[in-house]
């Protein structure tokens, strides 16, 4: 089965009472990128890519359509299976993982469609139906913060991530216990999320400050070499999230035992191919992580959810997703929602999301 046409569509994605803020951005509508790959068979599969902003990660919504046009002509007659195609990939272009990620995904999709299978099924096979997903608060003042953790946690999210930096740690600090005070005893994971932003300096105070409360600290300084700096100092367990750009940092990260788990970005480790690795190198040392991404749509969710669900279930920290900051779905029926915390897992073959295409317009560039 080989790939005949490749099309990527833009669209954009508007932020429902946005904006959506972190430590570093604040962003009001996301550009995300559509990718349609069409086989030789007649068959059809969808990726997605979608930075969340410019700031967040080494991505950009440019970078990605550069690439992919970079990509598209040469991977014209390349086999759909996720081997050949990653190798393919990489013999046109160097890096850029999350722009092939989008062809990883619609490669997916296609063969699960091709075989009737969903793509979890092509994963490993799923563990679960109901994938749970956690709510991320934005940097918030501590009363708003507490509030709306109260609120998610009475939804039924099994897990909270508190956004904090970007201001006096004493805010921050303030912040995280007033979380706990609203939520502790009811047996819900917390994670406190720095998103690189705070020094060395503020997220030992943060862990020292707070050795009573039991969260996780995700990502909280810049670089790999902060984490090594303190991580003997902390009190908490810590998770890399954006300094885990590929399998080799996430090799390096585990066995130096420099973290106790991750956040996980689809596409920034290069689409399910690498997901399925990480997946498995994690389970092989006991690292719980999440399966998500930073932003995108259903497309994005539908793969999130399908990988999700091949995860042992006690190492699953959750699938975040954009979906409740956005308007609206690809697929009316199928689209991915969070209900009671949970996403079900999508059921027809491949994603299980057939986009109406006539929300995407005519395609920004054509292969084939
Ligand atoms: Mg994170």
């Amino acid at each position: 089965m080989k790939i005949v046409e490749i099309h990527i569509h833009a669209h954009d994605l508007p932020v429902q009472n946005g904006p959506y803020r972190m430590s570093m951005t604040e962003v009001w509508t996301l550009p995300t990128t559509l990718v349609k790959l069409v086989s030789d068979t007649g068959h059809v599969g969808w990726g997605e890519t979608c930075p969340v902003g410019a700031t967040y990660a080494e991505m950009h919504v440019g970078g990605a359509r550069a690439a992919l046009a970079a990509m598209g002509e040469g991977l014209i007659g390349c086999e759909v299976a996720p081997l050949p195609l990653h190798r393919r990939m990489d013999s046109l272009l160097n890096g850029h993982n999350y722009a092939k990620a989008a062809i990883d995904i619609a490669a997916h999709d296609l063969m699960g469609r091709a075989l009737g299978v969903p793509v979890a099924t092509l994963l490993g096979g799923a563990l679960t139906d109901r994938i749970p997903s956690y709510y991320s608060t934005i940097v918030d003042s501590p009363d708003e913060t507490a509030r709306l953790a109260a609120e998610k946690a009475d939804e039924g999210y099994p897990r909270l991530q508190i956004k904090v930096g970007g201001r006096p740690v004493e805010i921050d600090i303030e912040a995280v216990r007033k979380v706990w005070e609203r939520i502790r005893g009811r047996g819900i994971r917390m994670a406190v999320d720095g998103n690189r932003s705070l020094t060395t300096r503020d997220a030992l105070t943060l862990s020292r400050e707070c050795p009573d409360i039991p969260f996780v600290m995700e990502q909280p300084c810049n670089t790999v070499e902060d984490l090594q700096k303190i991580r003997p100092m902390l009190r908490h367990a810590i998770y890399m999230d954006e300094n885990s750009v590929n399998l080799n940092t996430v090799l390096s990260a585990v066995g130096t035992g420099l973290v106790d788990g991750f956040g996980m970005k689809v596409t920034r480790i290069g689409g399910l191919q690498p997901m399925r690795a990480f997946r498995d190198i994690c389970a092989a040392r006991n690292l719980p992580h999440t399966c998500d991404d930073s932003w995108g749509g259903d497309i994005i969710a539908a793969a999130c959810a399908h990988v999700g669900a091949t995860v042992t279930p006690r190492l699953m920290e959750g699938a975040w997703l954009a979906q409740p900051y956005i308007e609206g779905h690809y697929d009316d029926r199928n689209g991915i929602r969070i209900v009671g915390g949970h996403i079900a897992l999508p059921e027809g073959p491949g994603l299980g999301i057939v986009p109406d295409e006539g929300l995407f317009g005519a395609p920004v560039a054509s292969y084939g």
